[in-house]
């Protein structure tokens, strides 16, 4: 800027004095010319009086070198002429002053030498006997002039040049410093031009505009954060070039990085080929889906590529723990694969006693048999199908009636319901607590009480005990069931509860079990917020607590 008022003040004082020099020299010129002129004429009448009185030899008498004067005769023959033989000069009638003369007295023409260097001035008049006296003068033209005075010029326009640079270089200083110290932080301090006002203003309400649109990314930027940073799935915002733009912690230690790694290319991070295959199809496919397994975890990470006007900018990557949901399709699997077999045995068996009978190849004192075996068969079928209801229904998890419910009546109905069976094999079941209340669901707190006893009798050895007690401790009801039985080895305790899960399958079969027992006792005691501790050793039997939480004193 500076500069540029400076070329502009030079160039406008370079024109000015050019401007100002041709001028000047014009009017001088102008002015030396009319007194030249001037002259010219006066010198002529003074001439004219003079031949008209004493005729040529006044001009044979005149001993001017720096006028010239020629008498030209009517008819247009020099005469005389004080510088040439006028023998020798040419009829002189048709030159321009002299036919002015001849006509009306008077005539003047100037005349330009061939060069244009010199100019020659003429002034004719007329006498009274009809001749014409003419005087001229010789002088150089402008350009002469200005060629000769070319020097001093120079000097002027040097010196003037050099002086309009200082001035220059003084004013465009003087002109920049106030812009130079205008504070753009607050246009509207600023003491300087009038004329930058406007300006000023309109710095001021950009930079307003510009404050609340940074204050409203920050907003947005820390709500962004807020969300991602709450987020239980891993989210990563990469641009084209697979930068990394934003992490979130979840992310962070899934991939076991710092926040350090913003601005870093993703391949820093995890260098796993089938991520990074992953992400390069999102770029260009759009969108890909991949799973991973890290720390006995499984994820499944959706890479989706981001686009702005059509043209991509980057990708976002989400990582969600499937670990559980992969757990219970695993599970599904599982159970349906061990339903199928389960529902297969006891049909098979149906189907084989069945055939037998209706090929006749059964004799009729053991029919008896096949048809106790088809009747058992069928009861372990519809026991079987019983308990995959009830599990199903747990799993749904809808909605039960909650109510409140005497623990120690429940389980006395579930004693006395068992009494038979341990009779027969000389196990004694006993009763003993408090009456407690509970708020449940009464048939989920029955079916736990019922598989607990129904175990503690079945897995019992001929003559040994049950004991079973309903106690209130602080605020929860404990049901303990324990038996002398034959006890679960430390390496099977933790998976009984697991679906069809059984110690010893043969004799768990002989006694009508499904091996989902404790898998209803485990779900129902979840639904019911309770907790459950086993406590077993071979050979001398077990014990099952299950922990519930009392209702408020109110419903007691
Ligand atoms: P089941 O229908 O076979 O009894 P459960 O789910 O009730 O199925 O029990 C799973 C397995 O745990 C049983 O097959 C058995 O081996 C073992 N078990 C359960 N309760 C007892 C207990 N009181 N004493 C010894 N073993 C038990």
């Amino acid at each position: 800027m500076t500069q540029k008022i400076f070329r502009s003040i030079m160039a406008a004082a370079g024109a000015v004095l050019i401007a100002s020099l041709v001028i000047i020299m014009g009017g001088l010129y102008r002015y030396f010319s009319s007194v030249q002129e001037k002259q010219l004429e006066d010198e002529l009448s003074l001439a004219v009086i003079a031949v008209e009185k004493i005729g040529q030899e006044y001009l044979e008498d005149l001993q001017s070198d720096q006028y010239r004067f020629t008498w030209v005769s009517e008819n247009g023959d020099v005469r005389y002429d004080t510088q040439s033989d006028e023998e020798s000069m040419e009829n002189h009638g048709d030159r321009e002053e002299i036919r002015q003369a001849f006509q009306s007295r008077e005539g003047k023409s100037l005349r330009y030498s061939s060069t244009l260097l010199e100019k020659t001035l003429y002034c004719a008049r007329r006498l009274e006997d009809g001749s014409v006296l003419r005087i001229s003068v010789r002088s150089v033209t402008i350009w002469v002039l200005v060629l000769g005075m070319m020097q001093p010029i120079l000097i002027v326009i040097a010196a003037a040049l050099v002086l309009s640079g200082i001035l220059a270089g003084r004013i465009s200083e003087h002109i920049m410093e106030p812009l130079n110290s205008l504070d753009l932080e607050k246009p509207l301090d600023n003491d300087t031009y009038e004329e930058l006002a406007p300006l000023l203003k309109r710095i001021n309400k950009q930079h307003r505009q510009i404050e609340m649109q940074l204050r409203e990314l920050q907003r947005k930027n820390d709500e962004f954060a807020q969300i991602t940073r709450g987020m239980t799935e891993g989210l990563v915002l990469l641009n084209e070039k697979n930068i990394i733009l934003n992490i979130n912690p979840a992310a962070l230690k899934l991939f076991h990085t710092k926040e350090s790694c913003i601005g870093e290319d993703f391949l820093t991070v995890e260098r796993s080929l089938n991520v990074n295959r992953g992400i390069q199809e999102a770029f260009s496919k759009g969108h890909s889906e991949i799973s991973m397994e890290r720390e006995g975890k499984e994820y499944q990470l959706h890479i989706n590529r981001i686009e702005s006007n059509g043209s991509l900018i980057g990708a976002v990557v989400l990582a969600f723990d499937r670990t559980e949901a992969a757990f219970a399709e695993r599970n599904r699997r599982e159970f349906t694969a061990n339903v199928s077999h389960e529902l297969k045995t006891p049909l098979q068996s149906i189907m084989g006693s069945a055939e037998l009978m209706e090929s006749g190849l059964v004799k009729p004192e053991d029919m008896a048999h096949f048809v106790k075996r088809i009747r058992t068969e069928t009861e372990r079928l519809v026991t079987l199908i019983d308990d995959i209801i009830r599990l199903s229904q747990l799993d749904e998890g809808g909605d039960m009636l909650f109510e409140n419910i005497d623990v120690y009546e429940a389980a006395s109905e579930v004693t006395a319901g068992l009494a038979d069976m341990a009779a027969a094999r000389n196990i004694k079941i006993t009763l003993t607590g408090e009456t407690v209340w509970v708020k449940g669901v009464r048939r989920l707190l029955t079916e736990i009480l019922f598989n607990l006893c129904d175990n503690a009798v079945k897995y019992n050895k001929d003559g040994g005990t049950v004991e079973v007690s309903v106690n209130r401790q602080g605020t929860e009801a404990v049901i303990s069931v324990k038996d002398s039985g034959i006890g679960i080895p430390p390496e099977h305790q933790a998976r009984i509860f697991e679906r069809f899960y059984r110690v010893d399958k043969s004799r768990s079969k002989e006694s009508g079990g499904t091996g989902l027992g404790l898998s209803i006792v485990k779900h129902a005691a979840e639904y019911l917020d309770g907790k459950i501790d086993l406590h077993s050793s071979p050979g001398e039997g077990t014990a099952v607590q299950v922990t519930l939480k009392i209702s408020s004193p109110q419903a007691i």
